[in-house]
C-alpha cells in the first residue's frame, strides 16, 4: 500500500483541489483495503474490489484513487443515497449464499460520523474556517474519531461484475443497443416486447425531447446544425 502522503498528493491531482472530503476519501478507502487484508489494490490485488459508494462529491474522487476501483470498469457501484459513506467488497471472500440467491460477498462499510466535525472543531477552535480545522483533524484523529464500521455480506450477481460479458441486445422501440441484461420485457397489446429501460418508463426517463419550439427558443450558436427533435 502506498503511503497516506503519497495517495493525498495521487488524489489532489485527479480531483483538481486538496480538501477535507479527499482527505477524509482517502483515509476512508485505506482503511477499507486494511480490513479486507488488500494490501496492492492497483497491483496483485487489482481485481479483488468493487466499491459501493454513497455520495457523488470530494471524498468519491479520493477513493477511486486509493482502491483503483473506475466507474468505467464496473469496480465502482454509485448508490445516491447523499451520505457520506462507502462499502469495500471483497470478491475473493465469497460468502456461500442462500439457495437461489445471487452469490454474495464479505464487505465492510464505513461511514464518516457526524461527530467527526465536532471533533475537528475541538481539536483547533483557533484556527478559522471549517475546512481548514477539518482538513488539519482529518489527518490525525485516529479511526474511531472519523468513521462507524459493519461487516456486511453484499450479494454481487455475475453480471454486475467486473469483465462480464453479455449478448447486446437491440430494444424493439428505439432499435438502441442494451448491454448487461438490462433489457426490459414489457406486454404490449398481448405480445411480449423487449425494451430498454427509457422506452419500458417513458415518464420516467431522466431526460424529455425538446419540442421544435423549445429547440428554437433555446438556442444560439449550432441550431442550424442540432439533430431534429424526436417524435
Ligand atoms: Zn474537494
Ligand atoms: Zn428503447
Amino acid at each position: 500500500m502506498q503511503t497516506f502522503e503519497a495517495l493525498l498528493r495521487e488524489a489532489e491531482l485527479a480531483h483538481g483541489h486538496l480538501c477535507a472530503g479527499q482527505i477524509l476519501g482517502v483515509r476512508m478507502a485505506m482503511l477499507g483495503c486494511l480490513r479486507l487484508g488488500v494490501a496492492d489494490p492497483k497491483g496483485v490485488d487489482r481485481k479483488r474490489l468493487v466499491t459501493f459508494i454513497e455520495i457523488d462529491r470530494c471524498a468519491t474522487d479520493a477513493i477511486a484513487v486509493v482502491t483503483g476501483c473506475r466507474l468505467g470498469k464496473r469496480a465502482i457501484k454509485f448508490r445516491d443515497w447523499g451520505k457520506m459513506a462507502a462499502t469495500f467488497v471483497d470478491l475473493a471472500s465469497p460468502i456461500a449464499p442462500s439457495l437461489g440467491d445471487a452469490p454474495a460477498y464479505k464487505a465492510i462499510r464505513i461511514a464518516a460520523l457526524e461527530s467527526s466535525k465536532q471533533r475537528a472543531r475541538e481539536l483547533y477552535p483557533h484556527i478559522e474556517g471549517k475546512n481548514q480545522q477539518q482538513m488539519l483533524a482529518y489527518r490525525e484523529l485516529p479511526d474511531t474519531d472519523l468513521f462507524s464500521e459493519q461487516w456486511v455480506r453484499v450479494p454481487l450477481h455475475p453480471r454486475e461484475l467486473p469483465g462480464y460479458k453479455s449478448a447486446r441486445i437491440a430494444c424493439e422501440q428505439c432499435g438502441e443497443g442494451i448491454n448487461y441484461d438490462r433489457e426490459l420485457r414489457q406486454m404490449q397489446h398481448g405480445l411480449v416486447r423487449i425494451l430498454c429501460e427509457g422506452c419500458a418508463f417513458a415518464e420516467a426517463r431522466y431526460y424529455q425531447p425538446l419540442t421544435v419550439e423549445e429547440i428554437a427558443r433555446h438556442s444560439t450558436a449550432g441550431a442550424e446544425t442540432s439533430p431534429p427533435p424526436a417524435h
